[in-house]
C-alpha cells in the first residue's frame, strides 16, 4: 500500500527528494522542510504530481 512520491522545492521547483507514503495513514499532500542545494537553504518541499 505504499506509494513513491517526489518532493519538489517550493523555491526553484526542482525535485530533490523522493519519499514513500502510506495511503492508509496519510491522505493529505505531503509538505516538509528540506534543504535545497540549488536554493542553498531550507525551503518547503511539496509532493510533486
Ligand atoms: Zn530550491
Amino acid at each position: 500500500m505504499r506509494e513513491i512520491i517526489t518532493l519538489q522545492c517550493g523555491g526553484c521547483k526542482r525535485r530533490n527528494y523522493s519519499s514513500t507514503r502510506n495511503k492508509k495513514t496519510q491522505t493529505e499532500k505531503l509538505e516538509t522542510k528540506k534543504f535545497c542545494p540549488y536554493c542553498r537553504k531550507h525551503t518547503p518541499h511539496k509532493e510533486a504530481k
